[in-house]
This record gives C-alpha cells, sequence and structure tokens, in this order.
C-alpha cells in the first residue's frame, strides 16, 4: 500500500491510499479519485514523498527502507562472496559442469545474460538470481 497525498483543482489537500503507484495512475486518470471536499476528480499528486506500509499505521520512510534494503543485499552480497568460487563470466559453463557431474559440485557466482539463465533453468540447473550492488553508493 502507498500513500499519497493528493490535491484537486481548487486546492483542497487530501491523503488517499493506493495498492501502488500505477493503481493510483490508472484511477486518476478514469477519473476515479476525486476529493473528499469538493468532489473534483481533478486530482494531482501534491509534492510529497510518498510513504509506504505495511499495515494500518505502520506508515514507514522510502527512504529508510532503501538503507534498510542495501544493508541486507550488501550483507548477502559479503556472504556470497566469502562463501562461493567468483566464475565470472564462465558461470553459464561452470553451471553446466557442476550440474552434469563434469566437475565436483561447490558453490559458485559470477555473471550470466537473463537468455543464459533462462537456459540453465530450463535444463535443471539450480541458479538463482540475485540482486547485486555496487559497494559505493
Ligand atoms: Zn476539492
Amino acid at each position: 500500500m502507498i500513500l499519497f497525498e493528493l490535491r484537486c483543482t481548487r486546492q483542497h489537500h487530501f491523503e488517499a491510499w493506493f495498492k501502488d503507484g500505477s493503481t493510483y495512475d490508472s484511477q486518476a486518470a478514469t477519473g476515479g479519485v476525486a476529493c473528499p471536499v469538493c468532489g473534483d476528480t481533478g486530482v494531482e499528486k501534491a509534492p510529497m514523498a510518498p510513504r509506504l506500509a505495511k499495515g494500518r499505521g505502520a506508515a514507514l520512510d522510502l527512504q529508510a527502507a532503501a538503507g534498510e534494503m542495501r544493508k541486507v543485499l550488501g550483507e548477502f552480497k559479503r556472504q556470497v562472496q566469502q562463501g562461493c568460487d567468483y566464475v565470472g563470466e564462465r558461470f553459464p559453463e561452470e553451471a553446466r559442469k557442476i550440474h552434469y557431474g563434469d566437475v565436483e559440485a561447490r558453490p559458485i557466482y559470477g555473471e550470466a545474460s537473463a537468455e543464459e539463465a533462462g537456459k540453465l533453468e530450463e535444463e535443471g540447473v539450480c541458479l538463482r538470481r540475485i540482486p547485486w550492488i555496487d559497494d559505493g553508493n
């Protein structure tokens, strides 16, 4: 759920919850969002950072959530780097060797295009695609 602060053409400000940003966009475009004060459907988002919430009253700051996610992904990345062999662009080749028993099984990580990863999955190779964040910003 996402909370938007909206305003109508008569400058009434109000807040409304939407499933997500695109739900708001389609509802607003078809006149499905009306000002609770005057009923005007010419609403637009008032300048304000969107807030996300897990449930009622559990509003959470978007930037804090993004920071938290970076921390989790960063920690995950470190664990992968410590526990797995980096094989770079040879990943599809190495993953196949392991899958077909040509080499001893070991955890590896590396790069594969979406197409290559799809082919590996079709062959039944056990792999996961993970978001890989930069160490800097
Ligand atoms: Zn209004």
